[in-house]
């Protein structure tokens, strides 16, 4: 009888132990996932963290990091809402003009992490964002040849398919330098860049943050809100026209974005939100809030600083922007 309930129980267990956690490249092939406890300290990512200090976004992965495996330990809460300032005013296209043959999403009944974008073989790469080199090799899985870059935001990305890589691990790299060169290694049928965004590792769709026609970042602020990802402005949308109130437990850079982060997102929606915003280039005299600014994206989009708005505007770092408002830039 207990022999049999035993038996019962390992047999529930084995039903209902998680999915082997296998991410899938362009021709299905899967790729195991690290336990956290099989991967022992590179010697040279050891020297890398005592020497300098260097690695990004501590704060989410702690030491964690290694020159390996694309992911380490499981670590993407659920539970949490982090908001990620992306760093708009250095953000560039990781390719050459090209299309997307193959968004991120389900296909074939298994998940595609990244989004491919046809190239001509030997195109360059750029880094996106700057960033330190986590892992830059030849022949890894399906990916074939590959960097990955994490910035210091948190989000990592993944280059793929490469014909060459261009980089070392842990090497620090700038937005828009040149990583690599496209190709078609690994498992692929064509030359293109797999292109993926990851946060501690959990993947989502790049092109939430980045509009593949104009080639430029939607937007300067990424949330993650029980496991999904949005823009600030879609957060907003999609949370009514009632004051918002959610609770910023992480991620932020600063106490000062944290305060402008939280009073704006309770500045009320009285209309409709406009189209997501694009980043310019062009420098007007005054910025007319908007739902969705925030002092520090103001900062950030105009090459400024919170301190400096707030001292030709005499306004206060926590104080609330209202829609329309004129923000006077420097
Ligand atoms: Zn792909």
């Amino acid at each position: 009888m207990h022999r049999r309930i035993i038996l019962l129980t390992l047999g529930l267990l084995a039903m209902f132990r998680p999915q082997a956690q296998v991410i899938v490249t362009d021709t299905l092939a899967a790729e195991p996932l690290a336990p956290a406890d099989s991967l022992p300290p590179i010697p040279d990512s050891a020297v890398f963290i005592e020497k300098t200090g260097e690695i990004p976004a501590i704060r989410h992965y702690g030491t964690d990091w290694n020159n390996t495996n694309t992911r380490a330990a499981y670590s993407f809460d659920q539970s949490r809402t982090y908001v990620l300032p992306l760093d708009s005013a250095h953000f560039v296209f990781p390719a050459q003009a090209g299309a997307v043959i193959s968004p991120y999403g389900p296909r074939s009944g298994r998940m595609h992490t990244g989004t491919d974008y046809k190239q001509k073989l030997g195109d360059p790469i750029y880094a996106a964002w700057d960033g330190v080199v986590r892992m830059a090799k030849n022949g890894y899985y399906g990916y074939g040849n590959i960097v990955v870059i994490r910035h210091a935001n948190g989000l990592e990305t993944y280059y793929a398919h490469l014909s060459k890589v261009m980089v070392r691990p842990n090497q620090k790299v700038k937005a828009g330098d040149q990583i690599g060169t496209a190709g078609r290694t690994g498992r692929a049928t064509t030359e293109h860049l797999h292109f993926e965004t990851r946060f501690l590792y959990q993947s989502f769709n790049s092109a939430t943050i980045i509009d593949y026609a104009s080639r430029r970042l939607a937007t300067d602020t990424l949330m993650v809100v029980k496991g999904k990802f949005y823009t600030v402005e879609a957060y907003r949308q999609r949370s009514s026209t009632a004051t918002l109130n959610i609770p910023i437990t992480e991620a932020v850079e600063s106490d000062s974005l944290l305060s402008s982060l939280q009073d704006s997102l309770s500045v009320p929606l009285a209309k409709p939100l406009p189209p997501v915003k694009q980043i310019t280039t062009a420098r007007p005299s005054v910025h007319v809030v908007r739902s969705g600014d925030t002092l520090y994206g103001i900062a950030r989009r105009y090459h400024t600083t919170v301190a400096k708005l707030c001292q030709i505007n005499h306004i206060k770092e926590d104080g609330i922007l209202s829609l329309g408002q004129k923000i006077k830039l420097p």
